[in-house]
């Protein structure tokens, strides 16, 4: 049985209170629940989030990493800052990251590695955007992002990776993946595993789903069999959508 995972991006939104109090909704109000429920708030708010959850099954994640030790890389944020106030999970490779901060497969796959080298768990995200999918080039943008970022990782890594397949075309837009797209992409992605290292990796590998997740769908993508859970953007910003989605799982 692969890990089952309901993790909430919440992006550049939500500021120190208003993050205290969806912590303190989400807890209250939080189902039993085999899944691992992960939020990840911005950067300055990740030690109040730490701090609140303390007596809480709820994991806190961060959004994004710098590949580097340490150094002059103004604005950045390292893994071991990261690990030092106990956030052991960051998400890599959000679309946003690629198209609006010009993050590119190379810089992720060095971001991966650092993360995987730290002791760190990895959200991979990767998906592609509308046109590829209009030109049926989807499968193979999908299997290239993979390729170029993870595909020179050792077998033991991919214990600590988590994948997270998003089409750029179905983020924030209400446009949500059919469950059978979604289903049929995440065995795409299990197959293309199994054939760069085995099945065994390929079947314990937990894949989420991301775009316009929302209680209404989140059920019916939930139950195809390759889809492990989901990455949920606007939706883990109201405590009782969230919830009513993590109860879907
Ligand atoms: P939405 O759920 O708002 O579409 O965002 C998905 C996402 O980007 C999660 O990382």
């Amino acid at each position: 049985m692969r890990t089952q995972i309901v993790a909430g991006n919440w992006k550049m939104n939500k500021n120190l209170d208003e993050t205290e109090v969806l912590l303190s909704e989400l807890s209250a109000k939080l189902p039993d629940t085999h899944a691992e429920v992960i939020v990840a708030p911005t950067f300055v708010n990740l030690v109040a989030a730490q701090r609140n959850l303390q007596s809480s099954t709820i994991q806190v994640a961060a959004q994004n990493m710098h590949f580097a030790e340490n150094g002059a890389f103004t604005g950045e944020i390292s893994a071991d800052m990261l690990l030092n106030i106990e956030v052991d999970t960051v998400i890599i490779g959000h679309s946003e990251r690629r198209s609006l901060f010009g993050e590119t497969d190379d810089l992720l796959s060095k971001k991966t590695k650092t993360a995987l080298e730290k002791g760190m768990r990895v959200i991979f995200c990767f998906g592609e955007e509308l046109e590829d999918r209009k030109s049926e080039n989807h499968f193979s943008v999908v299997e290239s992002q993979l390729k170029n970022a993870l595909f020179t990782l050792n077998k033991d890594a991919w214990s600590k990776i988590v994948l997270a397949y998003e089409p750029v075309w179905a983020i924030g837009t209400g446009e949500t993946a059919s469950p059978e797209q979604a289903q049929e992409m995440h065995a795409f992605i299990r197959k293309t595993i199994s054939e760069a290292y085995d099945s065994s990796i390929a079947n314990t590998v937990s894949i989420l789903y991301g775009g316009s997740v929302k209680p209404g769908n989140a059920e019916e993508i939930f139950s195809k069999p390759d889809v492990d859970g989901g990455l949920i953007g606007g939706a883990s910003l109201k405590a009782d959508d969230f919830v009513a989605i993590i109860k879907a799982i």
